[in-house]
Order: C-alpha cells, then structure tokens, then sequence
C-alpha cells in the first residue's frame, strides 16, 4: 500500500506520514466550546477527523484519538479574548453553568452520534484539568516566560520569540505571522494596562466577584486562559511529542500559536509533528457570522427550520456533502448543493444495495478490459485516501463503478464480465470505503440492520435445532416467524431465502 501523506500546516507542505512509535498514532484535535449549540461550521472538523480517524485504523495503526471539551468558561472570538460567556447566559437564564455545559454537552454528542462520528479515545474536559493548568502555567512562570499582574499570569510573547527564534521556531511558525506586524496593528485587546505587550495572552485569569466559574491558583481565584487546556491535556494523553494535531483552520492562529509557545517552553520541543487543519464552510458565498444572520445550528439543520433552508438534510446528506470535498478546499454550502448530494448519495448507496445481493460469478473475467478498469478504480481509491486524505476523488471513484454495478443487475453488462476475484473487492471496496472508512450509514436502514442480524440469528438457531433433530423447535421458529409476516425457505444449495409476506 502507498505511504500516507499529509499535508503539514507547519512545514505548508505534503509529507509522508511517520509515527513516532511504529504502529501508533496519537492524534489531538480541538473540541467544541459548549457555551451554546453547535452549528454547521462544526460539523466539518469533527467529521474531516473521524475519517481522518478511522482511515489510519483502517490502515492498520493503534490510535488514541484525543478531543477536548471546552467547558471552562473562557472564550475567544474571531481572536479577540471575549467576555465570560458561560456566566453571562447563565445569569441570563437562570442556570449553573454546569447546568448549561453539560445540556449543550448532550446535545453536541447527539449531533456527533447522528453524524455517525466514533467516540474519540478520551474526552477531556477543562474543568476536569485544572490541576494540570494551572501546573504548567507554574512551569511558564518558573522558566521565565509569564508574569503575574493583578491576580492574572500572561505569556511573555516577545521574550519567547526572542529565545525561539534563534532555535528555528518564532512565535507565528505555524500561522505565518510576524510578531513585529502584529505589535503594529492598530487592534486594541482586552486588559491591555495589565499586559507588557498587546499580544501577550492569558494563562490565568483573575475573576471578577459576579464570576462564577473559578478556581483557587497560587495567583489568586480565576479561571485557566482558553489555549493552555488544550497544552495541558494533550501533553497528558499524549505525550511531550505526539503525532497528529488537528482543527479548523480559524484555530491555527492563536490557538494553535499559543499552544505550540507553551507547550515548548514546558516540553522543549514542538508538542506536534503533523498540523492539520480543515478549511471552513461558507453559506452560499459568504462567511458564517451572526452578523450576516446565517449561523445554521445543527437541530435546524436536520429539521430544515431555518430561513435559508429549503428543506431539512439528514445528517448523513451533509455528512456525505463534506466529503464531497476535499477538507482544504473551502465548502459552499447550499440548497441546491445538498439536494445534489443527496442524490448523490442515495445513487451510491443503491449500487452499494445491489452490489451486495448479485450473485458472485464463478470465475475468470469474460470482459477484461472492464476487469482491468475496475481494478484501476479500485486502486485509485487508496491512492487518493493515502493521498492527504483525498474523500472527493475516492468518492468521484465509486461514481464510476456504479454504473459497472447497475449494469449487471440490469444485463447490460454480463454476469461474468468481471473475475470472482475482482467482484469480490468491488464488494468489499463498496463496504469498506462507504461504510468504514467514510462512515455513512444508510439512514432509512437503522432498524434493518438489526432485523437482518436477529433474522440470521433465528435461522442459524433453527439450523442447528435441526442439526440436532430437534424439529419441535426448528418448526417452532418457521411457524412463529410465518405468523410475523416472515418466510423462510430452505434452497436446494442449503440457504435460507427470506420473504415478507
Ligand atoms: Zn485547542
């Protein structure tokens, strides 16, 4: 199999992909801010890395797949240290904050369940590592890269950019930007009397009385500044160095920025080889944004009750939309966009049906040059995945093979046109990447499946009840099942066939 390359953030170019330990992978990706509901712009991130996820299992690494959750009640927005917005709504409404963090918890994780995302490995929270915060903000001031000021701890930009710069690695390696140009910008940040330096950020931040959130520190009661959680629980789980650190691309800077300033001053070295960062969504062209009133939460999404929709799109429609891009292309989101991937969708996964119910041919390829293209496909597909991870051109592949499938089924193409060994990879190609590796699943089959599975159990219960000549209970699960509306058939092959009746 090709090697898997992927494209660096940090070095802005592809790279094979090495794990520090053969045959693992730790991978650390940003978590949602549970302040409020989730919305489409995260609905990309977390599906990109499922797959991303599930493509390195399927390639046969152990991976401990780390996302945080922010639940601490601090918050950036666009960049700009925002006022407590945890509190805030709670005082609001009239709830801890607790309260609020573990409702927008559930509702995040029910809309990662509807996506058919897996669970990650571990699910850090915030508040659950506080200890370890406020340890490494301790071990910043310690190496002399923090000052305290009124209660709160910030990070010595410019002192860390003068040492690390000589060592190859200034602040700004990763997003690209110039610590001199951003002293210059005009941009006013919050507590500036307190700070040395405008872009100095904050570790520890002294809570004002009607805060409620907040934690005793050597520096007084506050609360830990948003980037060093993610320092501290991915150097907990992970390791000082691990492999993989993923996120949209709006995190690189500052989140990412920071995190990767303390985590060297703490570890000595860069906490991650691999940066990967997907790229956002727009909403027919534009930017998401309140102010362009077009913020899409996920429950709208699945209901369709939003103005700019037409119609609801299930989970696995939108799902299958991300995919249809690659994750550092932009991705307009749209009516007529959807409708189409929902098509789309529907049209594979019927082959996907098809597929498996043709019978196998029996041996050699009558067709060899569709043989032959068929197996090209088949190849392309992990090429383009171990390719940066490319689900638009592995999915442009199944497209293709559709029709090869449809046209068995409907004799345009001949039963034995392909060898019993490339039908065989087709079919295993169609579950592998749809299922496995992209995650889908078909929607209106839920329930099917389990009906599949309980079916075969009873079939497989009723042979050997036979087996055994026990024929008082292998007649009992036909007429029983008969009553239900279900018809078992022996074939003269030995199988079962199954009817509804
Ligand atoms: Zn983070």
């Amino acid at each position: 199999m090709a090697d898997l390359k992927v494209h660096n953030s940090l070095t802005r170019q592809k790279e094979v992909f090495v794990p520090l330990i053969p045959g693992r992978v730790g991978m650390y990706v940003c978590g949602p801010t549970v302040s409020g509901e989730s919305h489409l712009g995260h609905a990309r991130p977390f599906i990109t890395f499922d797959v991303v996820y599930r493509y390195l299992m399927h390639l046969g690494y152990t991976v401990r797949y780390v996302r945080n959750i922010t639940d601490a009640g601090h918050f950036e927005e666009e960049g700009r240290e925002a006022e407590d917005k945890i509190s805030k709504k709670a005082v609001l409404e009239k709830l801890q904050p607790m309260e609020l963090v573990q409702k927008y918890t559930n509702l995040f994780h029910w809309a990662m369940r509807k996506f058919g995302n897996l669970e990650p490995s571990i699910e850090p929270t915030a508040t659950g590592h506080i200890v370890e915060q406020i340890d490494m903000i301790r071990q910043i001031l310690d190496a002399g890269y923090a000052y305290v000021a009124n209660g709160s701890v910030y990070f010595d930009v410019e002192k860390y950019n003068h040492d690390y710069k000589e060592k190859g690695q200034p602040y700004g390696i990763l997003s690209g930007r110039i610590l001199e140009e951003l002293e210059d910008s005009g941009r006013e940040l919050d507590n500036q009397d307190e700070k040395r330096n405008k872009v100095d950020f904050a570790l520890w931040k002294n809570a004002p009385p009607e805060h409620i959130m907040r934690w005793s520190s050597p520096w007084g009661e506050g609360f830990p500044g948003w980037h060093i959680e993610c320092s501290a629980m991915s150097t907990k789980y992970l390791g000082e160095r691990f492999d993989i650190h993923g996120g949209g691309m709006d995190l690189q800077f500052p989140h990412h920025e920071c995190e990767i300033a303390q985590s060297t001053v703490c570890n000595h070295e860069m906490p991650a080889r691999y940066w990967i960062h997907n790229n956002m969504i727009t909403i027919n062209g534009r930017k998401m944004g309140k102010s362009y009133n077009n913020v899409i939460k996920l429950t709208e999404l699945f209901s369709g009750n939003h103005p700019l929709l037409e119609q609801a799109y299930s989970p696995m429609t939108i799902r299958f939309f991300i995919l249809q891009t690659h994750y550092r292309s932009t991705l307009d989101f749209g009516n007529e966009a959807l409708k189409a991937a929902e098509k789309g969708l529907r049209r594979l996964w019927e082959a996907y049906e098809v597929l498996k119910r043709l019978p196998a041919p029996a041996g050699s390829a009558s067709d060899a040059e569709l043989d032959a293209k068929v197996n090209e496909l088949l190849d392309g597909m992990d090429e383009f995945m171990s390719d940066d991870f490319n689900t638009a051109k592995t999915l442009a592949n199944l497209f293709e093979l559709a029709p090869v499938v449809n046209g068995i089924r409907d004799k345009h193409v001949g039963a034995d046109a392909l060898s019993r060994e490339t039908f065989d990879r087709l079919q295993r190609y169609f579950k592998t990447y749809l299922e496995d590796i992209f995650g889908l699943q078909d929607e209106k089959g839920g329930d099917n499946q389990v009906l599949e599975g309980v079916l075969q159990l009873l079939i497989d219960l009723r042979k050997d009840a036979r087996g055994k000549k026990d024929y008082a209970t292998s007649d009992k699960i036909r007429t029983q099942l008969l009553e239900l509306g279900v018809l078992l058939k022996d074939e003269k092959d030995g199988s079962v066939s199954i009817t509804f009746t």
